[in-house]
């Protein structure tokens, strides 16, 4: 099997169920809501918040997004960028404490082109990995069975965050 590994590419295929009703960006709903535990948000910071991804690849899966509203790495300030990844630390460290991975994959999808399932709102995913996780990828889809239900997870992060 010669493919390139691509933890986060079901996001692009289940991109049309992360719009919003009236086609906003869902990011910034999110943001403005206050609706945690419903949105998943793991936790809110400064300037970024952390939530899970509704449509992991894995248990886990996280996503760290800035507030601010921009598709452009380079929009971000000195302070946005240091709690984008103090925020990713944070959120590894409770996802070691909780779930025992044993390794994480972390990074962007920038652009439609690369896989972006919203590309107009910068987000950085967090995914979680254990040894021999790719066996149970099926080859032709990349979809796979979590077998950790969500809601549960999102539990057990949260709370170990305020422990
Ligand atoms: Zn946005």
């Amino acid at each position: 099997m010669n493919r390139l590994f691509s933890p986060w590419r079901s996001e692009y295929i289940s991109s049309f169920r992360l719009e919003t009703k009236d086609g906003s960006c869902l990011f910034c709903s999110v943001a403005k809501s206050k609706k945690d535990a419903e949105n998943l948000v793991v936790y809110r910071g400064k300037t970024c918040f952390a939530i899970m991804n509704l449509y992991p690849y894995n248990s886990g899966h996280m996503m760290v997004v800035p507030y601010r509203h921009t598709s452009n790495l380079s929009d971000l300030s000195a302070k946005e960028n240091a709690e984008a990844l103090s925020l990713t630390a944070k959120m590894i460290g409770i996802i070691q404490e909780v779930m025992k991975p044993q390794g994480f994959n972390m990074g962007a999808n920038l652009g439609r082109a690369a896989g972006a399932g919203i590309d107009q709102h910068l987000h950085f995913h967090l995914v979680p990995r254990w040894n021999g996780d790719t066996n149970f990828m099926p080859t032709l889809a990349d979809t796979k069975l979590v077998s950790e239900d969500i809601g549960r997870t999102y539990k057990k992060l949260k709370r170990a965050l305020n422990r």
